[in-house]
């Protein structure tokens, strides 16, 4: 952060406090504890620090008689843990810029916090709305946005307020500057060879995705759900497996493409198959590409984790997007993991290792192995964005002017 003199000064953050609270409790703290580095700072700095965060979707998810699900949606049970992290009292204001918010900024002494109500409690938030923006903007001096999983939204307090700002007054937390500096890296300056693994659900998600990876990756190692598009395209029938068949001609023109760039497309040589997800009464490994009329593919096979971990291991720069397998099921979470180990023996041997958007972050901590690759990013559709080569808003808006 900027070496600006914050003693006495009101300062706004927003930051991704959008963790799972069930009744009032939260489940899991990481993006919590993830903001502390710049909240801790603004702190020591002596600032009075007025903290913004969504969380869920409140406005869809509302209660059957329309009110609000304070005990999903509200940030209360947020200042408590943040009390509690910092070992000092945070502030809880009831509302997001309302009476109550006036009332305890006024009473922030230097090197306190506030934490505002859930931003989308307000409809405004998700339009982008200048005068809610403006609004927020006038509680302090300068803002500070280190909101990295929100930073693909268009919304009031993660852009619109920032034009309110000038260059000297706004700024980037370290988690953000963390996560860009990453994701710039893979994006700008990869060593080679530079190895994408894809996964997930559907290849309609990624489309974007592939496009920009193949601008300088060397190899794509293809898995998940979306592996049965492509072989499909090819030829190879795919049983009951999750396939777009609409999008046949779209895994084309994307494997025409990679051999036109001269990138290496790879997808799966065998698959661990079930009837069903839940509870299979049969699970087999298939001897080539093809799935069984009445099964589903659910996992790479052992040829594919082979192929894919020797090619992983000789990478300098992999990025990972989407777990190769449904790896939340035990039976369908060996590819996931062999790619996850692989990932984490290149990264011993100094390659970068880039692991973000979609479900691979999870994956990567399921495998207990978060701390053993280069980054994990916070932010799954804002970093699913970043890679795909897009200017995110929240980014724009603090470093466009
Ligand atoms: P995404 O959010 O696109 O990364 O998708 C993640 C989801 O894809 C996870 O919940 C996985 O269980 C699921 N998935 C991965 N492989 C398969 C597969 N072969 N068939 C069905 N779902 C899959």
């Amino acid at each position: 952060m900027k070496h600006w003199n914050l003693d006495n000064q009101y300062v706004i953050l927003r930051v991704d406090f959008n963790v799972p609270i069930r009744n009032g409790v939260i489940q899991d703290d990481t993006r919590i504890v993830k903001s502390m580095a710049t909240i801790q700072e603004l702190l020591d700095r002596k600032a009075k620090l007025i903290i913004l965060s969504h969380l869920g979707r409140p406005l869809k998810e509302t209660l059957a008689d329309g009110s609000l699900d304070l005990g999903k949606f509200s940030l209360k049970p947020v200042a408590e843990k943040l009390s509690a992290l910092l070992n000092r009292p945070v502030a809880f204001a009831n509302d997001c810029g309302g009476p109550d918010t006036l009332a305890k900024r006024e009473a922030l002494t230097q090197g306190s916090a506030l934490l505002l109500e859930n931003t989308r409690f307000q409809k405004e938030e998700e339009k982008g709305n200048a005068e809610f923006a403006q609004r927020l903007a006038a509680l302090g001096g300068y803002f500070i946005n280190d909101a990295f999983g929100a930073a693909h939204r268009e919304h009031a307090t993660t852009a619109t307020i920032a034009r309110y700002f000038d260059k000297d007054h706004k700024a980037f937390g370290h988690l953000m500057i963390r996560e860009v500096e990453n994701g710039q890296k893979v994006l700008k300056n990869p060593q080679k060879p530079c190895t994408a693994i894809l996964g997930g659900a559907k290849v309609s998600d990624k489309i974007l995705l592939i496009g920009n990876l193949m601008n300088f990756c060397d190899t794509l190692l293809i898995g998940g759900g979306m592996a049965f598009t492509f072989l499909r395209a090819m030829g190879f029938k795919t049983g009951r497996s999750l396939c777009e068949i609409d999008k046949l001609d779209l895994a084309r023109d994307l494997m025409h493409q990679a051999v036109e760039r001269n990138v290496n497309i790879l997808l799966p040589l065998d698959h661990v198959c079930a009837d069903h997800i839940d509870n299979p009464s049969s699970i087999l490994q298939t001897i080539d590409p093809n799935v069984p009329d009445d099964l589903m593919g659910l996992d790479i096979g052992p040829k594919t984790r082979e192929l894919y971990e020797n090619t992983i291991r000789q990478s300098k720069t992999i990025i990972w997007n989407g777990p190769v397998g449904v790896f939340e099921k035990f039976s369908f979470a060996k590819g996931s993991e062999s790619i996850a180990h692989a990932i984490a023996y290149a990264t011993q041997n100094g390659a970068f290792s880039l692991i973000g958007g979609g479900d691979s972050a999870a994956a990567i901590n399921q495998f207990g192995l978060s701390q053993q690759v280069s980054f994990v990013s916070t932010g799954g559709g804002a970093m699913l964005e970043l890679l795909e080569g897009k200017i995110l808003p929240g980014i724009e808006a603090i470093s466009g002017e």
